[in-house]
């Protein structure tokens, strides 16, 4: 059976680009596997980040996975702070990784270029995210694609690793999806979207009042052309939407093309919205309920439990193999 793990920063409003290019997907595989989500606070601190801001966001990225189907029941939902080994494997990581890997990593120059300050921790992040996976044993990550850059690295730690110091850790495969793995910003069809944009017009949040979707699609980047059509190259921002339009209403792209012939782009956008209105309606409100449930802690702090369990046995293998002493 498959392990499956993968993990969502609490850094921010949850965009679409979230749960397309990842969240959607972690339901289905709860069919497929065991499913091991988090709720990555560590990651999220590599940018500093407000006290206050850090806690609500947890808490909500809790009920997030709750709310679009994730069953605590069958998936071990946990916050990866609350597990200690996900800091100290990420140490044994960062003395296995190289600077130099690091600093080629495309989401570092991203996050860094224009900083007036920037934390160590961005640099060493994919340390911290190959202990993440590989504490968990996991066979597959689905990810978005902006993700694949770290989790090759993650392959080259569990590899080196193991040849150093003797077989420790599974090789991970990534799950990236062929369409929608990557959602663009909605002002800019070259950047991908993203929570951490400070321009909020950039997404469309999960959380997002109907009337903020509408005004958000009504603003996005197209084109001149005026042809609603899926061209990815030559109309990056139709395509991106179209895309959003497909996922969302579980259509095919050239049903909607078809939907479209001879209409404009205003209309087009007018029933985007209305389509993504509906995917999130019934998201938002298993969200109001689970913000409020008293439960929430308990699957949290039971998920916490469950994954020590399994992280602490990678955890004391990967000490003894490299030669820190255990008694
Ligand atoms: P931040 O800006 O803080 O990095 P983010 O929006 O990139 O936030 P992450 O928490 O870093 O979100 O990533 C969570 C998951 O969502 C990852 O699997 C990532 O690959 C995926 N993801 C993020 N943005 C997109 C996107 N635009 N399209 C598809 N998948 C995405
Ligand atoms: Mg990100």
């Amino acid at each position: 059976t498959k392990q499956i793990f993968s993990g969502v920063q609490p850094s921010g409003n949850f965009t679409l680009g979230n749960y397309i290019g990842a969240m959607k997907r972690f339901v289905a595989l709860q069919e497929e596997g065991n499913c091991i989500y988090s709720i990555v606070d560590l990651h999220s601190i590599t940018v500093p980040k407000e006290p206050k801001a850090l806690r609500e966001y947890t808490m909500q990225l809790a009920a997030m996975y709750l709310s679009i189907g994730i069953n605590p029941e069958k998936s071990i939902l946990f916050i990866q702070s609350h597990v200690k080994e996900h800091a100290e494997l990420g140490w044994l990581m960062q003395c296995t990784g190289y600077i130099g890997e690091l600093e080629r990593m495309t989401q570092y120059k991203d996050k860094s270029t224009g900083k007036d300050v920037v934390t160590c921790g961005l640099l060493t992040y994919p340390a911290l995210m190959a202990a993440d996976i590989l504490l968990y044993d996991a066979t597959h990550v689905p990810v978005g694609e902006d993700q694949k850059q770290h989790l090759e690295f993650t392959r080259d730690m569990a590899e080196r690793f193991n040849k150093k110091y003797g077989e420790t850790f599974v090789v991970p495969e990534p799950m990236i999806q062929e369409f929608g793995g990557r959602i663009m910003s909605l002002d800019d069809p070259s950047k991908k979207m993203s929570k951490s944009n400070p321009n909020a017009a950039s997404y469309v949040a999960l959380l997002d009042e109907p009337s903020a979707i509408v005004k958000k699609i009504k603003r996005a980047v197209t084109d001149s052309e005026g042809i609603v059509r899926y061209d990815k190259v030559n109309k990056p921002a139709i395509s991106n939407l179209l895309t959003i339009y497909s996922v969302c209403s579980n259509e095919p792209i050239e049903t909607i093309e078809q939907r479209y012939e001879g209409r404009g782009y205003g209309d087009f956008k007018k029933d985007l919205a209305e389509v993504v209105v509906n995917a999130l309606t019934p998201i938002q409100q298993e969200y109001t309920r689970w913000m409020a449930s008293p439960e929430l802690e308990d699957i949290l702090k039971q998920g916490a439990e469950r994954a020590t369990a399994i992280a602490s046995v990678t955890m004391d293998r990967a000490r003894r193999n490299m030669g820190l002493v255990t008694f």
